[in-house]
């Protein structure tokens, strides 16, 4: 049975750990999908590839408010397919090429690997293998609701639908969280009837109250928002996809040509068997780990969408960040810093955050004063004629420190990025907002007028 000092689960964050200060260790990685997992080839970099055209696409209704008449001529999805999919696939194949022919010390095993014992692993190719240390990082997978009749009708997930053959006229997405409003905006703006059906009473729940609440209100001016909707049953009829809903007022049906199941994703740890090795998990699936990335068992770590409450891919880095520090200094461990995580949405209008909601601050009992600036009273918001986007931030009312802070609106996931750094750098809001020159008129105004307002 091969033994090695390392084996990596997982090809997407999890690879990202081995670099020349590993060449004395003899590693194995081990991947059942595509190399490069899923942020890669088939979430973050695709879908935002999606995303710019279709703000392309989507513009001439924002140009017509400024008088600029502009005309969508049709969109050529098999070239935006393959312009996306042919900058992504040579690098998900040269990834696993390196890995398994240009580093002389790992071996890569292309199967679904499971554990069989204590640090014991059978790679899924027909050969088990044992390590001293393990790195579990083999992500989330989609989560499928449970609706009659939904396998039988075909359905795409993240992973397929973006290499459709040819756009359908119609889409129904279930779900109702980024993955789900980024996919409503890129179909929409390509010209698919799309029709969003969520279980819960709003999109983006997740989100601020308010910010969820303007998001709901303003895309349900251009998707079929369907709330309050339970799917009970999927059937296909002459090609056309029928799934049948229930609602506030009662049964209904929606039809569309194409489904979307977008509704959340569930950590990797059961299919893997990590109880096998004595790795505990969560009641939600994911895999318990310590500040410093260490599951129960010494020698094996976890890190990324199989274990942290953040499934997003700056944190699955930063956290094989932690582990490779932590693999090659056992005696001086790093703790991973998840203080302040931010994350966006890139659907439209486009949505951004960064630590507590006004609700969480509520709900903590934490004193506070939440502020709104909305995009129409600065002078780029003027430029673009935006009536609808804000920066809401929430700060200690004596300190000024920076509790949380959300924006809806155009470039909201650049606009955050300063009120990131001053919350994990500790600087508060007067500081901030006098401290420093801010361009003139430059769409960070809505960040300065919002500081002032603390
Ligand atoms: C549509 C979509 C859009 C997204 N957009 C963003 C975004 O804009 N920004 C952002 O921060 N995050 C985004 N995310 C989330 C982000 O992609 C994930 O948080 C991140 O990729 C997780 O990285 P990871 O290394 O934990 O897992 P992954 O990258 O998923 O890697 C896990 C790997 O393990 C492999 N694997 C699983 N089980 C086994 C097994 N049993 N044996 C062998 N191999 C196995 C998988 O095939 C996979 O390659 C998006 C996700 C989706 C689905």
């Amino acid at each position: 049975m091969p033994h090695y000092d390392l084996v990596i689960i997982g090809s997407g964050s999890g690879n990202s750990i081995i670099d020349e200060r590993f060449d004395d260790w003899n590693i194995a990685i081990v991947e059942k999908g595509v190399f490069g997992g899923t942020c890669l080839n088939v979430g973050c970099i695709p879908t935002k590839m999606f995303v710019h055209p279709a703000e392309l696409a989507s513009s001439p209704k924002a140009a017509a408010k400024l008088g600029v008449d502009l005309e969508l001529h049709g969109v050529r999805w098999a070239e935006v397919r393959d312009r996306v999919f042919g900058r992504i696939d040579p690098i998900a194949a040269g990834g696993q090429r390196y890995r398994a022919e240009e580093c002389p010390n790992v071996t890569v095993y292309t199967g679904a690997a499971k554990f069989t014992g204590p640090k014991q692993l059978d790679t899924g190719t027909g050969v088990t293998i044992t390590a001293d240390r393990f790195v579990i990082a083999a992500g989330s997978r989609p989560v499928v609701p449970s609706v009659a009749g939904i396998d039988e009708v075909g359905y795409h997930t993240n992973e397929t639908v973006m290499r459709l053959e040819e756009l359908p006229a119609r889409m129904v997405i279930l779900g109702g969280g980024f993955v789900a409003t980024e996919f409503a905006h890129v179909f929409s703006s390509f010209g698919v009837q799309v029709t969003v059906v969520n279980r819960s009473g709003a999109l983006l729940r997740a989100e601020d109250a308010d910010v969820s609440a303007r998001f709901t209100e303003l895309v349900s001016q251009r998707w079929d928002v369907r709330l309050n909707r339970k799917a009970l049953r999927a059937e296909r009829v002459d090609g056309v996809v029928r799934l049948h809903l229930e609602g506030p007022e009662g049964a209904e049906v929606v039809e569309a040509e194409e489904l979307l199941v977008a509704a959340g994703r569930i950590p990797n740890a059961q299919l893997l068997e990590v109880e096998a090795t004595g790795v505990g998990t969560h009641a939600d699936g994911r895999i318990v780990v310590d500040e410093h990335q260490r599951t129960e068992v010494e020698g094996i770590f976890a890190l990324g969408d199989v274990s942290s409450p953040h499934q997003l891919k700056h944190v699955a880095n930063h956290e094989a960040k932690i582990v490779q520090h932590n693999l090659l200094h056992p005696e001086s461990p790093r703790r991973t810093d998840h203080r302040f995580v931010p994350h966006a949405v890139f659907s439209s209008p486009q949505v951004a955050s960064v630590g507590l909601t006004e609700d969480q601050a509520k709900a903590a009992g934490l004193a506070h004063v939440a502020v709104t600036q909305e995009y129409a009273g600065i002078a780029y918001g003027w430029a673009m004629e935006d009536t609808t986007g804000f920066c809401k931030l929430i700060a200690d009312p004596v300190t000024g420190q920076l509790l949380g802070a959300h924006i809806i609106g155009p470039q909201a996931s650049t606009l955050i990025q300063p009120l990131i750094q001053a919350m994990h750098f500790g600087l508060d809001a007067r500081t901030m907002a006098r401290g420093q020159y801010w361009i003139h008129p430059a769409m960070p105004e809505l960040i300065e007028n919002a500081l002032l307002k603390i």
